[in-house]
């Protein structure tokens, strides 16, 4: 193993929501920082989304693979680059409701309560709502929590065919709203990123460095353990070690649980940071269907998403728990998690002979309906003879059933009433597999008693004092709406505490 000749203040590991954000918010402390990301900057024509053929599937899979509980092997859908997932992201930025940081209870059991407030989270919402170029509207939905500043960007058009759909479904009662979007506003590239507003910036600064193609493999503690000595990562086939006072891991939820877990010595047998045996445990994907709506008049299918409805989030009369939340999921040929459920489309390919699948997407309107899974021990990510396992049984199914149902009734109901539509055509639908950890969150929950998290409140391990994680393993319970700007407002808050700790 080389060592490297170098002595860092603080090393990031991974440039995702989590770990971008954060170098954003140190690079200006002029510390020597020191980020490991194992992919690379994407080319523009990968993230462009608009051409891809939305059932090339496998696209943005990682080429490794991972074992379901099982034992089958499975290609994760992970995208290991600069920016990690929210280069491929929908941009779909909505903050967290103040209930979802309190103790809820669903039909199938109980979301913990947090920590910290949403009050502790709302400044910081509001600093990466302006940092991710955040373009929406406060207004019509009843679930909207408190903002202490308005969206920092105006909303963008939206495709005429959606303001119509908009328009019937809150006819029916319901409270449509504008989904907020980070946007770059750029033609080729039109969603913000973690590369775009984190680690370009960053690098802007001469005491950060950047080394891609820099896999981490384990972190080394000092004789005592109590802290991380460096950071092992492998570079072009070569071992090489890497020295620094912090080390803060943003490598996701599900590599961040494993990285520890690999780090086990004679000191932590667990893994690191796990005397609570909590790593890699309690691991949330959030339950997702898609549901497609089939209309007569064509549509560009490259439009962004654009509406939510979170009429049904927490319930409604005769199912009195949290069903979850509803967006329409942007032009089918740009949406990459729609390509991943490819039985659906082929049903619909056999259902109307002669279609082309080009056809088939600009003739059709996607919905996401998303629904919060709870925090199980039995759901986790294990490493067992180098492999890295999930273990992974949904739960709360019966509220996304109901979630499911409540949402075909309101498209037929639109579908009746607009033009465009044929009022008693099927909508068909398919859950996201396994191998879509899109939502991954929870494997490091945060929390005040260190035998039931990982992480303290500041998001630093309980057992080892220089560790952080600011990817979406902190998260104690996962939400109905999608996790990326909670991640990238925790990077902040975290970001805070560590300013004040290198001064
Ligand atoms: C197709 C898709 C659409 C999505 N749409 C939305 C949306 O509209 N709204 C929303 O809120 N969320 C969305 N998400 C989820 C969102 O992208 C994630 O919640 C967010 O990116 C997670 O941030 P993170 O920091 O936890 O991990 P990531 O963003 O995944 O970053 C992890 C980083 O660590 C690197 N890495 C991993 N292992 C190592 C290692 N061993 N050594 C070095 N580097 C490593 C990776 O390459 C990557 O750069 C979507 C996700 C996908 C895949």
């Amino acid at each position: 193993m080389i060592i490297d000749d170098q002595s860092y203040d603080l090393i990031i590991v991974g440039t995702g929501a989590g770990g971008g954000t954060l170098a954003y918010k140190l690079a200006a402390t002029g510390r020597k920082i020191l980020i490991l990301e194992r992919g690379d900057f994407m080319p523009l024509e990968e993230q462009n989304r608009s051409h891809v053929d939305v059932f090339k599937r496998e696209r943005y899979h990682a080429p490794e693979e991972w074992y379901d509980s099982a034992g089958e092997p499975f290609s994760p859908q992970m995208n290991y680059a600069i920016g990690g997932n929210t280069k491929i992201y929908g941009a779909a930025l909505l903050r967290f409701r103040e209930k979802d940081f309190e103790r809820v209870k669903h039909q199938a059991g109980v979301s913990p309560e947090w920590c910290l407030k949403y009050s502790d989270f709302e400044p910081y919402y509001t600093e990466a709502e302006t940092l991710y170029k955040v373009h929406g509207q406060i207004g019509n939905d009843p679930t909207e929590p408190v903002h202490c500043a308005d969206y920092p960007f105006p909303l963008i058009a939206q495709e005429p065919q959606m303001v119509a759909i908009g328009e019937a479904i809150a006819q029916q009662g319901l409270h449509p709203a504008p989904i907020p979007l980070g946007l770059t506003r750029q033609s080729d590239d039109p969603t913000n990123d973690a590369e775009v507003s984190g680690i370009l910036p960053a690098l802007k600064h001469p005491n950060v460095t950047l080394k891609t193609g820099a896999k981490a493999i384990c972190l080394h503690t000092n004789p005592s353990g109590r802290a991380v000595k460096g950071v092992e990562a492998e570079i072009a086939g070569q071992s090489y070690l890497f020295l620094a006072d912090i080390v803060v891991l943003a490598c996701g939820a599900v590599n961040s649980a494993a990285l520890l877990l690999r780090s086990r010595n004679d000191l932590h047998p667990q893994g690191l940071a796990n005397r609570s045996d909590q790593v890699g445990r309690n691991l949330m994907k959030s339950l997702i269907t898609a549901v497609v709506q089939l209309s007569k008049k064509p549509n560009s299918g490259t439009f962004q998403k654009s509406i939510y409805v979170n009429d049904f989030y927490w319930g409604e009369g005769d199912f009195p728990y949290p069903m979850g939340h509803i967006h329409n999921t942007g032009g089918l040929l740009t949406d990459i998690i729609f390509a991943e459920a490819p039985p659906m489309f082929s049903g619909l390919a056999k259902f109307m002979p002669g279609f082309g699948l080009k056809q088939l997407a600009t003739h059709s309107i996607g919905w996401w309906a998303q629904t919060e899974d709870l925090p199980e021990p039995i759901n986790r990510v294990r490493v067992d003879n180098n492999k890295l396992w999930v273990d992974y049984t949904p739960n709360n199914l019966e509220a996304h059933d109901r979630l499911l149902y409540r949402w075909t009734d309101v498209l037929k109901s639109v579908e009746k009433h607009l033009d465009g539509f044929q009022p008693g055509v099927l909508h068909p639908r398919g859950e996201v597999p396994l191998q879509v950890m899109a939502n991954q969150c929870g494997t490091c929950r945060f929390g005040d008693d260190p035998d039931t998290s990982v992480l303290d409140r500041n998001c630093r391990a309980h057992d080892v004092d220089n560790l952080y994680v600011v990817d979406g393993s902190f998260f104690p319970s996962n939400a109905g709406v999608s996790p990326a700007l909670t991640i990238i407002a925790n990077a902040l808050r975290v970001g805070e505490h560590l300013i004040e700790r290198l001064k």
